[in-house]
């Protein structure tokens, strides 16, 4: 396999692989709560897991993960990610995952602060003459997201510097928008890429529901606004019912979806 990983590269390998494809890949994502039993960082070690294996596919360097990333205040109402499709009150205080009482906080960015991180590293990476940016992202926050759209645009520059936004979630079948949190697919997905760091034994045994608000863990269809009517994980995104071989098919199609927009781009 071909040494893509940036910060292990000498300067002749980075050469190298630059003659290769012109090509960086900059996992982007927040430290975030993601339940008792994921990692902090699931988002970033998702994100760079996918684009490690991309670029071993297509050529390019992988930047070190930089784990930041932003969220906004849930709003009170009933639709999609709003405080009363996880079961919270109205008047609760709860920004991105951070639910009340929660003994670790995520290091969220506020997003202007968020956006000049990034654009930093997408100006340096462009002025040492990369053709093709590719921002790889795991986490789904909406304004994240729209985050690192607006900045892909604003810093391409046909003819010179092109710049994408990657989301590595493959999105579920509509009607369906979110893929969820911390739910069976994420875990599967961090059981393939490093199980010793998922500690399933951290959740109550089966059978014990999983409240969102008490666990921080909330299935896809729950965000984009029809939860469950207790408020608890359903049977089908049970995080205690994830298999290594379940993430690893998913991220067998992460990687040919995000090997494929890479290529189209490449192309051009
Ligand atoms: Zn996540």
């Amino acid at each position: 396999m071909n040494k893509v990983e940036y910060e292990l590269m000498t300067i002749g390998e980075i050469l190298e692989a630059k003659r290769h494809a012109s090509l960086a890949f900059v996992p982007v994502s927040p430290i975030e709560w993601h339940g008792p039993h994921l990692p902090v960082g699931t988002d970033g070690l998702h994100a760079h897991h996918v684009a490690v294996r991309a670029a071993c596919e297509l050529g390019g360097v992988v930047l070190p993960t930089l784990f930041v990333g932003t969220e906004t205040i849930r709003l009170p109402g009933n639709d999609s990610e709003q405080l009363g499709a996880l079961g919270l009150d109205d008047d609760a205080r709860v920004v991105g995952m951070d639910l009340p009482g929660f003994p670790v906080q995520s290091l969220y960015f506020e997003e202007s602060a968020f956006g000049v991180a990034v654009r930093e590293l997408v100006r340096a990476l462009a002025a040492d003459s990369f053709r093709l940016i590719v921002l790889a992202n795991g986490h789904g926050a909406v304004n994240h997201m729209r985050t690192l759209e607006r900045i892909a645009r604003e810093e391409t520059r046909r003819d010179q510097t092109t710049v994408m936004s990657l989301m590595v979630w493959v999105p579920p079948p509509p009607p369906n928008r979110d893929p969820g949190h911390a739910a069976r697919e994420e875990t599967a997905v961090m059981m393939a890429i490093a199980g010793e760091h998922v500690r399933l034994d951290q959740l109550p045994p089966s059978g014990v529901p999983l409240r969102y608000a008490e666990y921080g863990i909330v299935d896809g269809p729950a965000f984009d606004g029809f939860p469950t009517s207790d408020f608890t994980v359903p049977p089908h995104a049970d995080p205690r019912s994830a298999t290594p071989e379940e993430g690893e098919q998913i991220l067998v199609r992460e990687v040919q979806s995000a090997v494929a927009r890479v290529r189209q781009e490449l192309r051009r």
